[in-house]
């Protein structure tokens, strides 16, 4: 068992810790990174799980990237791809979901695609999730192209 950020050997403490609080393996120092990370945005786990999910599918991404008005989740920028997770899915409110609407809205006038996906995905088919997400890429790098 290795750090996913540097490779590091973790002992079997580090491992628990760091599976039992993020749910990702991660050495002393990433693990204590991360934790800060997500508490200053209460980062979903999932977003997490699947930033890693995508860095092992090779995929550049950037956990709370700022764009300019909010944090997004996950950010690929190579295709201005946006990820968002929804953990609060079953309870969306009308108030919630045209806030969403409006922020898909500023994304697409930048040129950003958002995507949401609700967090019950990344727990249950995150290898799926990887994969459709690398479709999405495909798809979004022949339209750059095209333009
Ligand atoms: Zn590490």
């Amino acid at each position: 068992m290795n750090c996913l950020e540097c490779n590091k050997e973790l002992g079997y403490l580090d491992h628990k810790n760091a599976m039992d609080t993020v749910g990702v393996e991660l050495c002393q120092q990433h693990f204590v990174r991360m934790k800060k990370l997500i508490q200053q945005h209460e980062t979903p786990l999932e977003a997490i799980q699947l930033y890693y999910g995508l860095k092992e599918a090779g995929v550049n991404a950037m956990l709370e990237w700022w764009d300019g008005k909010k944090s997004v989740d996950i950010a690929i920028s190579r295709v201005k791809l946006n990820i968002e997770i929804d953990t609060k899915y079953h309870m969306l409110t009308h108030e919630q979901a045209i806030n969403d609407l409006e922020e898909a809205m500023h994304s697409f006038k930048n040129g950003f695609t958002t995507i949401r996906i609700p967090h019950v995905l990344i727990k249950h088919y995150l290898k799926e999730t990887v994969h459709n997400i690398l479709g999405i890429m495909e798809g979004l790098r022949a339209n750059i192209k095209v333009i």
